[in-house]
């Protein structure tokens, strides 16, 4: 075991929410790539208040492998949250994100291995070549939309996602401690891993189908994550909405003047009942409009006032502490 304790070592963060068939693909399929690399591992596998038998499967994994960590939450806490604490908790030199239903390829890892140990990268993300393929059969809509996105938030804010990017990266620990450094509670990871910065590469795959279980991200969800993903970095769309304000008022003034002078020298009889209804409807709508727009801003300093925890873990599995004590 001294070899041991020269190897670095690689720690593989896996949220997994309803993944009871995939826990035990992704444990073989991972292993055969980690073997390559001949470097300590570990592997952590975050359950997010799944409702099937996932728990029940990492255990039985973990009495296979002492390689294996696991952490339980007491509920549902969404992937951020499971992606924060297998992060938190990861004492590699080496710390890659992985989702649990094989999407996210695990040939990768010596690529990026590689990557960050000899051309000296700090953070290797990987990002989706196109959507051409479609093997999520994804609707023609929600490609349009993540089109939108991205382009969107690159715009309005000052950090660059790279189009069609994933949560699926490695890091050095240097990156993994500036990470652990950011205490938002609204945390939108894509964006958190290009601010920190340092030396960040990209290495592309094709798209890999899901082969169980099935995607837990609804289209309200997704919604909700953009929303979290533009909040987050950019306060533009405030400007925007004060901008449209301006727009507004300037048009209804030379409106305004119009109607006077119309009046006035041509004798014009005001009329236009369909105008005026048609006017406060809309400014009524750009008004909620703008509303709906500072409220989501609110509702996201009121959660990040209280501070409340971002998860709640009920049982944490051959923690490495424990192993320290003995
Ligand atoms: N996931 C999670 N908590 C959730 C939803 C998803 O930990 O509330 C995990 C899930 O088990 C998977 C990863 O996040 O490992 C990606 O989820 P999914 O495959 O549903 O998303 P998609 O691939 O469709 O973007
Ligand atoms: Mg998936």
């Amino acid at each position: 075991m001294c070899g041991d304790i020269m190897l670095e070592k690689l720690s593989i963060v896996v949220p997994c929410f309803n993944e009871e068939k995939m826990v035990p693909c992704f444990y073989q399929e991972t292993l055969i790539y980690i073997k390559e690399l001949a470097i300590n591992y570990e592997i952590i596998f975050v359950n997010d208040g799944s409702s099937d038998n996932t728990w029940n499967e990492i255990i039985k994994l973990n009495t296979l492998d002492n390689n294996i960590r696991a952490i339980n939450f007491s509920r549902n806490f969404g992937k951020e949250a499971a992606m924060l604490a297998g992060i938190r908790s990861a004492k590699g030199d080496y710390v890659v994100v992985m989702d649990c239903d094989l999407q996210h390829p695990p040939y990768l890892l010596p690529k990026m291995y590689y990557l960050l140990k000899k051309e000296a990268y700090d953070a290797v993300g990987a990002y989706r070549l196109g959507r051409t393929n479609n093997k999520r059969n994804e609707s023609f809509l929600r490609i349009l939309y993540a089109k939108i996105f991205y382009k969107f938030i690159n715009k309005m804010s000052n950090i660059n996602i790279k189009t069609n990017a994933t949560d699926y990266r490695m890091m050095k620990r240097r990156v993994v401690n500036a990470l652990l450094e950011i205490n938002e509670y609204n945390r939108f990871s894509k964006g958190l891993f290009e601010w920190v910065g340092f030396r960040t590469t990209y290495v592309g795959y094709e798209d890999v189908k899901r082969t169980q279980g099935k995607s837990s991200w609804s289209f309200i969800k997704l919604l909700n994550y953009a929303l979290e993903g533009i909040t987050s970095f950019s306060t533009v769309p405030l400007k925007l909405s004060g901008l449209l304000g301006l727009l507004c008022a300037s048009m209804s003034f030379l409106y305004m003047a119009y109607v006077i002078i119309d009046r006035i020298f041509r004798g014009t009889e005001v009329s236009g009942w369909a105008t005026t209804v048609s006017l406060i409807l809309f400014l009524g709508g750009i008004m909620l409009i703008s509303l709906g727009l500072l409220g989501e801003y609110i509702g996201r300093i009121y959660n990040e006032v209280k501070k409340r925890p971002l998860y709640i873990i009920d049982e944490i599995i051959n923690n490495e502490e424990d192993q320290d004590d003995k």
